[in-house]
C-alpha cells in the first residue's frame, strides 16, 4: 500500500504478528522513499449474504427487519431483550460463517423459527403461522400437536 507520509508505492513488511487472538494480523511497515513506519491491521472480511427473495429478488441482509419479525412475534412473551438479542447474534453468526454469497430468505426463516422453537413455543407458533402460512387448519395442528410431545 502507499506510504501515508509520502504516498510513495513502495513499503516495505518489517514484522507480522497475529493480535485480537489471532484473527487479524498487525504489520510494521517501513517506507523505502522516506522511511516512515506505519502499523497496517489485515483480518477476513465476513461479509453477510445477500438475501434471494421468494420472487428471486436479491436484497442486502438486513438485521433490523430480522429483529422485528422476531420482536412481533414474542409480543407480551416472557422472553427477555437479551435471549433475544443472542439469538439474533446466533443467526447472524451462522449467515456469516457459511461464507455463501446469496441466501434464500427461506433458510432465515428456518433459522428464526429454531430459535423461536427453543425460547417461546408460543412465539415460534405465530411466526411459523405467518411465515409458513399453513394453508390449512389440519397442518396447523399438526404442528402443534409436535410441539407438546
Ligand atoms: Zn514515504
Amino acid at each position: 500500500m502507499h506510504c501515508p507520509f509520502c504516498n510513495a508505492i513502495d513499503t516495505k513488511v518489517i514484522d507480522s504478528r497475529l493480535v485480537a487472538a489471532g484473527e487479524q494480523v498487525r504489520r510494521r511497515r517501513q517506507c523505502l522513499l522516506c522511511h516512515e513506519r506505519f502499523t497496517t491491521f489485515e483480518r477476513a472480511e465476513l461479509v453477510m449474504p445477500r438475501v434471494i427473495k421468494r420472487d428471486a429478488q436479491r436484497e442486502p441482509f438486513n438485521e433490523e427487519k430480522l429483529r422485528r419479525g422476531m420482536r412481533r412475534a414474542l409480543e407480551k412473551r416472557p422472553v427477555s431483550s437479551d435471549e433475544v438479542e443472542l439469538a439474533i447474534g446466533q443467526i447472524t453468526s451462522r449467515l456469516r460463517a457459511s461464507g455463501e454469497p446469496e441466501v434464500p430468505g427461506k433458510v432465515i426463516g428456518a433459522l428464526v423459527m429454531e430459535a423461536l422453537k427453543g425460547l417461546d413455543k408460543v412465539a415460534y407458533i405465530r411466526f411459523a403461522s405467518v411465515y409458513r402460512s399453513f394453508t390449512d387448519v389440519r397442518e396447523f395442528g399438526e404442528e402443534i400437536a409436535r410441539l407438546q410431545d
